[in-house]
């Protein structure tokens, strides 16, 4: 599972980077809005978790963006602004979840994993790939499912390369 978090507050960022890699997840970090959007337009992401507030290209527009890639990645948002307006205009743009700053750490962690869990489009979060199969919620890879299974190819084929890839944005 890979979650991109994109938040210029540094405090935020680190401890949220900390957190998220205790519990198991990829984490690669922007700074802003365009590095934001570069990493997106470039990697596979499961969670974007998107600051509104960032230097250079605002959250909104990030979002803008990502979703006129037709990318259904689940994003939730985090900001300071937490007017009606400007909660209402993320998710029309195109954002899953919102939750206001300051937040507790284990309201954030139970969102990532209910969004993380329901996957893009409601998609399957086990990975196939021959004989190896991966439940991305509970992290445990199983490598003779697929042949219990009589083999079948999931649709999720070459995962395993995904999985294995290095992280091309590294959190401070
Ligand atoms: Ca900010």
């Amino acid at each position: 599972m890979r979650i991109l978090i994109a938040e210029d507050d540094a405090t935020i960022a680190d401890g949220l980077t900390q957190s998220l890699r205790h519990s198991g997840y990829a984490v690669d970090c922007a700074r802003t809005g365009s590095e934001a959007d570069a990493a997106l337009a470039a990697g596979q992401y499961d969670l974007v978790i998107l600051d509104l507030g960032l230097p250079k290209m605002n959250g909104f527009e990030v979002l803008k963006r990502l979703r006129g890639r037709s990318s259904k990645v689940p994003v939730l948002i985090l900001t300071a602004l937490d007017a009606v307006s400007d909660r209402v205009r993320g998710l029309d743009l195109g954002a899953d979840d919102y939750l206001a700053k300051p937040f507790a750490l284990t309201e954030l962690e139970a969102r990532v994993r209910a969004l993380t869990r329901r996957g893009p489009s409601g998609a399957s979060t086990v990975l196939q790939h021959g004989d190896l199969t991966y439940d991305q919620v509970n992290r445990v890879a199983d490598f003779a499912a697929a042949r219990r299974q009589g083999r079948q190819q999931g649709p999720a084929g070459g995962a395993h390369v995904r999985m294995g890839r290095r992280s091309q944005h590294q959190c401070h």
